[in-house]
């Protein structure tokens, strides 16, 4: 009798209107399946699967009313299984879910039942936008398959490492402990990844190398990371700290939000949207997209050169600031949507800086790959690397770790 060996995890990504999965298989970390459900809730509710387990399946699609997440996800499991691979099979180990807070509680990836559920639901009002949806998710999943583990994987965990002197605002310690107020930081799972593959990419052990990582995506941040080990990181309390976004302002002058109250009659909810969908790169020149951004420069646009100028010059500052706290860095890895694809960001990032030891070869620079790679001239100090990220892979990669860590011997 053959007994089957349970490798594969189903990675969950549910926000409050989508769910974004992949199923993987952990043997050789391949894709078995991915795809997203968008517009939940509505009329026009889209559902896009990609088979990736045989030659020429092709990508299927629909459209129509998905009513909430767990008809999502009944669909998801419907399309999984006419391709063979249903979530009844005994192949699959555990369902891994992106969770985007996790406090201070949650340093790792954690097996999920109701006393777990009820922390990240008491997390709520730290990120009322995420983790709701995040327990939808969740819950949905486990209704499916009561008899799984069902694995929260927080994007808060890496940064719990950080030092008090930079999780702690420097305000008063009664107000900031009675409501949990500290850094957080976000983008976790995505800065631990980058930071450890940067480490390979050097021929190094992690714990031998100091990077900086910025993960430039439409939402965007800086970390510092010593040995492995994350030491800052530039989103706080919530996500909209730190560097310029595509459509959040990044850090500003706390007094702007009461100024726009008592001055322009804003309530807090409307300051929240403003700095949280208008600002950025969208608010500076009514685009968020890099592309576009560029491609306006090309053509002698201002107001898209400013926007690009003021990314930029943040972008620095924050080089320089955990280049101080780092004291000795041995890379700065960009990544995301625009770090790996945005040769211009990554040139006038580092621009000037060769004092630091920081100097790329403008030819690498331009190449286009998805593949991990070193952009910098081999004399700099410095190295300056490409790395993809790839978070659903670490999602998975620490759900069978925690959920079935014998199944790959
Ligand atoms: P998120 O996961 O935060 O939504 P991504 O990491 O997918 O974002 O990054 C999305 C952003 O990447 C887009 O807004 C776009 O500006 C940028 N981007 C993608 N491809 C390119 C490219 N070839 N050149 C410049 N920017 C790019």
């Amino acid at each position: 009798m053959t007994t089957t060996t349970a490798t594969r995890v189903l990675v969950l990504n549910s926000g409050s209107s989508s769910v974004k999965y992949q199923l993987l298989d952990m043997r050789d970390d391949s894709r078995l399946a991915v795809g997203l459900v968008e517009r939940i809730g509505e009329e026009t509710s889209r559902l896009v699967h990609t088979p990736l387990n045989r030659e020429g399946a092709e990508q299927r699609e629909r459209t129509g009313p998905i009513a909430d997440h767990e008809a999502a996800l009944k669909a998801v499991a419907d399309e999984l299984a006419a391709d063979g691979l249903g979530l009844d099979s005994p192949e699959l180990a555990a369902i891994g879910h992106r969770v985007v807070h996790g406090g201070l509680r949650f340093t790792a990836p954690t097996v999920v039942d109701e006393e777990v559920l009820a922390e990240i639901e008491r997390l709520v009002p730290v990120a009322p936008l995420h983790n709701p949806a995040n327990i939808t998710g969740i819950r949905t999943a486990r209704a499916l398959r009561p008899d799984l583990p069902q694995i929260a994987v927080f994007d808060t965990a890496f940064h719990t490492t950080m030092p008090e002197s930079a999780a702690r605002y420097a305000i008063d310690t009664e107000v900031a402990d009675a409501h949990r107020i500290r850094r957080y930081g976000f983008h976790g799972t995505s800065h631990a990844y980058v930071s450890r593959e940067t480490a390979r990419l050097l021929g190094k052990a992690p714990e031998d190398v100091n990077v900086i990582v910025l993960h430039l995506g439409n939402g965007a941040s800086a970390s510092a990371v010593r040995g492995g080990v994350c030491v800052d990181t530039s989103m706080g309390l919530t996500p909209l700290e730190g560097l310029v976004m595509g459509t959040r302002s990044g850090d500003i002058d706390p007094a702007v939000a009461f100024h726009l109250q008592r001055v322009a009659g804003m309530s807090a909810d409307d300051v929240d949207v403003l700095l949280n969908k208008k600002s950025g790169l969208i608010g500076l020149c009514g685009d968020n997209d890099m592309r576009e951004i560029r491609r306006r420069i090309d053509e002698g646009d201002e107001r898209a050169q400013l926007a690009f100028d003021i990314y930029i010059h943040r972008l620095k500052k924050y080089i320089g600031a955990y280049y101080a706290v780092l004291g000795r860095v041995d890379a700065i890895a960009f990544t995301a949507g625009v770090g790996e694809n945005a040769a211009p960001v990554r040139q006038a990032a580092v621009a000037g800086l060769e004092e630091l030891g920081l100097a790329l070869d403008s030819e690498l620079n331009e190449v286009r790959s998805g593949e991990p790679r070193i952009v910098s001239t081999p004399y700099a100090r410095v190295a300056v690397a490409v790395v993809p990220t790839d978070e659903e892979l670490e999602i998975a990669r620490q759900t069978i770790a925690l959920a079935a860590p014998n199944s790959l011997d």
